[in-house]
């Protein structure tokens, strides 16, 4: 993380955001840092997974499915077998070779849906191209997709209601609202419209009432939409893709990019999709890469997991008082 100063964002949201007009220019931007937001709602996930252990005798598990070595997905789910250990989560760390067939991965989905143990499935992407992304989906059980990809999940938060929220797009509003920001009646512009991040948080910003608009790759002169938006959110998975000359003083940036790239030193590190360096004496508020949405993101998903596993408990134990033997 270079420049500025550490998060002055909480969780609780009492801190006024810079969109709200807190002028800040001879500071620095504000950072909005996740993992005070995480570590929150990480302490309040320990104490309800020991409620959970203590009603119904067992802990959740969470299934990660892994297909093929890929390194910057491997990162990220070390992270999030280490958070399941910390709130006393079971991660189970399903490793598949990237020559499974679409059939043979679609039986260790299934196997894993009717596996009472197992609460939640995230399968890890991207997925060799030989397996039609729509046939793995298809077969997460809805109930158990709680990272929101199926397309069950997608038509209920498209219509507003309650299913799984994709978690990263789910973390990149949270950032905004925990952090005091307002999002009504604001400028929203996306880049980014893949259906795990952009298009969700565009809809998650919709419902919040700000104007969006999304941008993708066939956008022509991208400056021109971005040097509107008083909220900025960066999904792109481009290094740098938007620097300082494409924004207005005073915009808030969510930074959603995660990307590996060489150091100076020749040493790999982590940058966002927006050029901090440019970017950070023109906008009010930027997420940092690392440290940002990132933490937040397994955070939220691990609520959903508890969501997760206590309908599933529940209708088990609803369905054995009237004498239904197994899950349907
Ligand atoms: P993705 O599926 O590759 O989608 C990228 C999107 O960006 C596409 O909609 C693409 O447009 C658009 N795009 C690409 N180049 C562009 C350009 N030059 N100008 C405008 N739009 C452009 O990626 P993703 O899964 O959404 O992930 C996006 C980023 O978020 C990645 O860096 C990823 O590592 C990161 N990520 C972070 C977290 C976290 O927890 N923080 C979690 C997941 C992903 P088209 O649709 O036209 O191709």
């Amino acid at each position: 993380m270079s420049g500025g100063r550490e998060a002055t964002a909480t969780a609780t949201g009492a801190t006024p955001g810079p969109a709200d007009g807190v002028a800040t220019a001879t500071e620095g931007p504000r950072l909005l840092a996740g993992s005070p937001i995480a570590a929150q709602i990480r302490a309040g996930l320990t104490t309800d997974f020991a409620a959970f252990k203590e009603r119904w005798g067992y802990a959740p598990t969470l299934a990660v499915v892994m297909v093929g070595a890929n390194a910057p997905s491997a990162v990220y789910l070390q992270q999030i077998l280490r958070t399941c250990e910390k709130v006393g989560v079971k991660g189970r760390l399903v490793e598949i070779g990237s020559d499974v067939t679409a059939d043979a991965l679609c039986n260790e989905i299934e196997r894993l849906n009717g596996d009472p143990a197992v609460a939640g499935i995230i399968v890890q992407m991207p997925l060799p191209a030989h397996i039609p992304l729509h046939t793995v989906i298809d077969s997460i059980d809805p109930a158990k997709d709680i990272d929101g990809i199926h397309p069950r999940n997608a038509g209920l938060l498209s219509l507003g209601y309650d299913g799984f929220l994709p978690a990263t797009a789910q973390a990149a509003v949270e950032i905004l609202k925990r952090s005091g920001i307002e999002i009504a009646g604001k400028r929203v512009v996306v880049v980014g419209r893949s259906n795990v991040v952009g298009k969700p948080a565009a809809l998650l910003l919709l419902r919040e009432h700000g104007t969006v608009s999304i941008l993708h790759s066939k956008t022509r002169d991208l400056g021109q939409y971005t040097r509107d938006a008083e909220i900025l959110v960066v999904a792109a998975g481009r290094p740098g893709l938007v620097t300082g000359e494409m924004l207005s003083p005073g915009v808030v940036v969510v930074d959603v990019g995660i990307n590996v790239v060489a150091g100076v030193d020749g040493a790999e590190r982590l940058v966002g999709d927006v050029d901090f360096e440019s970017a950070k004496d023109i906008v009010s508020a930027i997420t940092p890469v690392p440290g940002g949405v990132g933490p937040l993101t397994n955070a939220l998903l691990l609520t959903h997991l508890m969501r997760a596993a206590t309908n599933q408990a529940e209708s088990r134990a609803a369905r054995a008082k009237v004498g239904v033997g197994h899950d349907a």
